[in-house]
Parts: C-alpha cells; sequence; structure tokens
C-alpha cells in the first residue's frame, strides 16, 4: 500500500499497527510505551513511515560495524532516492517556480555537523552535508555554492522533477493556492531520523524537498541544527516535520534536547516544544492544516514522539524489530 493511503487508512481506523519482523502477540495503543525502558542494542527513530527498509537499513549499517553517521546517511538516501516520495529528494514537489530544491542535514553527538540548503540537481543532500561535516570548515553551504561544493566532490547533476511531480505542479498551478502555516497533503513529511549504536553515540539527520509550492528561496527548519535536528552524546537527540517555521521558532529540536539534559523523559519534551509553539504562537492552533511533531531518543534509547494534531506516525527498531507506530498528539 502506498504511505499516504497507508496513513490514511491507519488514522480512519485510529488505531495503531504495529508491524514486527516477530509478529507481535498483540498491537499496541499508540504512542511510545517503552520510554522508560534503556536499550540493550542499536535504536533507530524516524520521523513517518517511509519503508520497513529505512530503519533497517540503519540497523544494519550498524551491524555490520558502520558508524552511526553511515546508518543515518545509509537511511535517509532511501527516501531521497525514491521518485514515490513527494517530499523529500527525487520526486519531491517542487517551489512555485516548479524548481526542486532541497535541505538536509546531518549532526553527531559530539556537536560535528553539516548541512545544505536550497540545493538543486543532486539526488542526496543529505550526502553533501555529511561531506560539508567532514571535509569543511563550515556547517551550511547553501544554493549554487552547495551545488558546485557537490559537483566538485564527484556528485552528478540531475533533473529532481519527475513527470508525477510536474504534472501536480501543472494542476496547482490552475489555482495557486498557498496557505501556510496550513499544510495539505504533500507539503510535509520530511524524514528526520536519530540513530543510537547501543553504546551511547547517537547521529542524526534530517532530509527534505520543503513545502510543496513554496516561495523560491525558502528554506525550513530540516537542515537548520537545532531547529530541524539536534543531537547531543551527553543527552540524546531530537527531530522535527510539519510546519518549519513554527519549528524554527522555537529552536524545536534543540529545546528538546535541553528539556531532556534537564530531566524530562523524551516523551514530555517532545509535548513542551509543542505546547510553546501553540504558546508563543496562537495563530498555530487556530489552523486545522497545522501540522508539527517530533522525535526524540535518550542516549540510553528511550524514545519519545508527539505530533500536535493527530496523525503522525513514527518509525522505530529497537532490538532488531521494525515498528511504525501512530505517535500521540495534543489536539485531534
Ligand atoms: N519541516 C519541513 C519544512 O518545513 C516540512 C516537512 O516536515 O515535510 O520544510
Amino acid at each position: 500500500m502506498k504511505r499516504r493511503a497507508f496513513l490514511k487508512t491507519a488514522s480512519l481506523a485510529g488505531t495503531a499497527t504495529l508491524i514486527s519482523q516477530k509478529t507481535p502477540a498483540q498491537s499496541p495503543a499508540s504512542g511510545p510505551k517503552d520510554s522508560g525502558t534503556p536499550a540493550q542494542g542499536p535504536v533507530i527513530i524516524s520521523t513517518w513511515d517511509f519503508g520497513r527498509a529505512v530503519p533497517e537499513t540503519a540497523f544494519q549499517t550498524l551491524m555490520k560495524g558502520g558508524t552511526v553517521i553511515d546508518a543515518v546517511e545509509r537511511a535517509v538516501m532511501i527516501p531521497e532516492a525514491d521518485p514515490e516520495v513527494t517530499t523529500v529528494g527525487y520526486g519531491g514537489y517542487p517551489d512555485r517556480n516548479g524548481k526542486v530544491t532541497l535541505d538536509a542535514c546531518i549532526m553527531n553527538g559530539n556537536g560535528d555537523c553539516g548541512a545544505v540548503v536550497f540545493l538543486e540537481n543532486i539526488m542526496h543532500p543529505v550526502s553533501v552535508a555529511r561531506l560539508v561535516m567532514e571535509k569543511t570548515q563550515h556547517v551550511v553551504l547553501a544554493g549554487e555554492g552547495a551545488l558546485q561544493f557537490a559537483l566538485e566532490n564527484g556528485f552528478k547533476k540531475m533533473n529532481l522533477l519527475t513527470p508525477d511531480a510536474e504534472a501536480a505542479y501543472k494542476e496547482w498551478l490552475k489555482t495557486s493556492d498557498y496557505k501556510p502555516p496550513q499544510a495539505s497533503e504533500h507539503n510535509h513529511d520530511t524524514i528526520g531520523l536519530l540513530a543510537m549504536d547501543g553504546k551511547g553515540n547517537m547521529a542524526g539527520a534530517c532530509t527534505t524537498s520543503g513545502m510543496a509550492w513554496k516561495i523560491r528561496g525558502r528554506v525550513g527548519d530540516s537542515p537548520l541544527i537545532g531547529a530541524g535536528l539536534y543531537v547531543d552524546n551527553d543527552v540524546g537527540g531530537a527531530t522535527a516535520t510539519g510546519i518549519g517555521e513554527a519549528v524554527i521558532k522555537v529552536a524545536g529540536s534543540f529545546l528538546i534536547v535541553e528539556l531532556m539534559r534537564n530531566g524530562k523523559s523524551p516523551q514530555e519534551a517532545c509535548r513542551i516544544a509543542l505546547e510553546r509553539i501553540v504558546h508563543k504562537q496562537p495563530r498555530y492552533a487556530e489552523k486545522d492544516g497545522f501540522v508539527a511533531g517530533f522525535v526524540a531518543m535518550t542516549k540510553e534509547g528511550q524514545i519519545g514522539a508527539m505530533s500536535y494534531r493527530k496523525g503522525l506516525r513514527y518509525s522505530l527498531c529497537k532490538d532488531g524489530v521494525v515498528s511504525i507506530v501512530d505517535a500521540d498528539y495534543m489536539v485531534k
């Protein structure tokens, strides 16, 4: 079943679903139930459901001796390359000028990080972000400079606008309707992914084509360290999805990590960050289509996930078992 159809079906049914390599005795209720349980091995959590291959790839990378950075990079490269995913990488919906522009970042638990924003024509922005982190003294490269850096480092230029995305764009042009902070079906669903290797080493990656039909040049929260992603091996990590402007305004992922540093559970920290958004900017709460959500993990592998409105799912791999779970939410 396609991811969106699956999401719709799941939310209509109003039930939580666990998809596991080992058939579970019973489906769990929505939301993390194990936030108090330290993990014995690797834990991987990511926003939404981009297929089992995503958490499995991160897990297998760690099992084969890869680093947490290898794990998060390889996992998010899957939706980046998937033409059917209209919110990340190749096949992503374009901006209002019909251009696909990508934002991505990567970070390890020691504070090393790299990002690219407003990058065009490169299928794997997360890998360019990794090179920014590893090969330069900088953190963020933007637009043409990011593209030049990618090409100099062997990345190939390609057209990221698929025929389906172009058709959707042409359809959108008929009305040119664009109303953030409301999300439409197609203008959210970033992948933010956190991995912990079982020894307390963490990393995260976040990659997106951003909001469909955005103003040209718009950059969301996803590539911004502290907004769309933050990781600290002393504490844990967090990553975001939804209307990026809302997340940026509260430095959402950094906020969650700092709340965990001060003793909040990942679940409590996600909730407080969402409350902060609507407390500071009540207009977001007034919008029916307002979407924002976070997933978080401590260095011990305890997890949290919450969205403002019902509908966020997350993918979890713990003890080698993959689950797709409905996140808790604040309002229906
Ligand atoms: N956070 C992303 C952005 O604002 C959208 C998403 O979650 O898909 O660009």
